[in-house]
């Protein structure tokens, strides 16, 4: 490597880590390729902090955090994994002894754009489901309490494949931020995040004619087991995780809807089928 590099600082809030392994699993390019080499021509990232990948830990890791906001202010791209804790003063999770929730919005105020990767991060997922005693939510919902306006893309999943980073950061890079005719409603990019996972599923000729797998293993469409892909846009049949080996469904898993903004709430118990007002609540139209 390499020409210009785009700062980016990764910092993890309130998750399992499970969007970073998704991200070092990344195929093509792998995660070499993404963090040392261009990824457009002429342009990369520079990844100057990430709590799992670095070197460094304590005082010296933290002053990373601490001066990139004024060194490198409306330069660089933050990187949010996991929710934000906002109850009780943000004390069910600090960094440094310092509020998730303080971090993450002095970061942001600095940045140029924030990239949510996971669902945690863009909408509260896991650990805003109900009842929410941390008082949990996405950055983006953050950023708007406290009235930061720097604009927010949404990555989610749980995990994302790590193909919507690249590609995220592929648009970054070449073209700048995202427009608003890039992003569907829930802030997601339309490229990745515009056909339902039923419109694209292997096992849709067996939803048509009404061959429901009775039981998991068995043959037929997964819909009467819980199924969540008629409501659930994602580009998942398509480009299917670990090198594009497997995804959910084609593993005989029901889609349970991991990427959408009302996840998990809207979308349990898993391994059951809506019922019809249910489903009403939860379909969100055509994007
Ligand atoms: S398995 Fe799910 S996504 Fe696939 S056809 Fe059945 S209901 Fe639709
Ligand atoms: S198939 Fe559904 S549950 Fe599985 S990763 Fe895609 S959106 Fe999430």
């Amino acid at each position: 490597m390499r020409g210009e590099a785009r700062t980016v600082v990764w910092f993890q809030a309130a998750g399992c880590t499970g969007c970073s392994v998704s991200l070092m699993n990344a195929a093509y390019p792998d995660i070499k390729n993404l963090l040392l080499d261009e990824i457009v021509p002429g342009k990369g990232i520079a990844l100057v902090f990430h709590a799992t990948l670095m070197g460094p830990t304590g005082r010296p890791a933290l002053e990373v955090l601490e001066k990139i906001p004024a060194e490198e202010a409306g330069e660089y791209v933050l990187v949010v994994e996991g929710a934000i804790p906002t109850a009780a003063g943000g004390r069910y999770g600090t960094v440094g002894e310092v509020p998730m929730r303080e971090r993450a919005a002095e970061l942001a105020r600095g940045a140029l754009a924030v990239l949510a990767f996971g669902t945690c991060a863009s909408y509260g997922g896991i650990p805003s489901g109900a009842p929410n005693p941390t008082g949990a939510v996405g950055v983006g919902e953050l950023l708007r309490r406290e009235g930061i306006e720097v604009p927010v893309v949404n990555v989610p999943g749980c995990p994302p494949h790590p193909r919507w980073f690249v590609e995220t950061v592929v648009i970054l890079l070449a073209r700048g931020l995202p427009g608003p005719e890039d992003m569907d409603d829930a802030g997601r990019l339309k490229s990745v995040y515009s056909g339902l996972i039923h419109e694209h599923c292997p096992r849709r000729p067996d939803f048509d004619v009404a061959r429901f797998a009775p039981y998991f293993g068995e043959r037929g469409c997964l819909y009467e087991l819980g199924c969540k892909g008629p409501f659930t846009d994602a580009a998942c049949p398509e480009h299917a995780w670990n090198g594009g080996v497997n995804w959910c469904i084609r593993a005989g898993h029901p889609c349970i809807g991991c990427v959408e903004p009302d996840f998990p709430d809207s979308f349990s118990p898993f391994f059951r089928k809506l019922s019809l007002e249910e489903e009403k609540a939860t379909y969100r139209g055509a994007r």
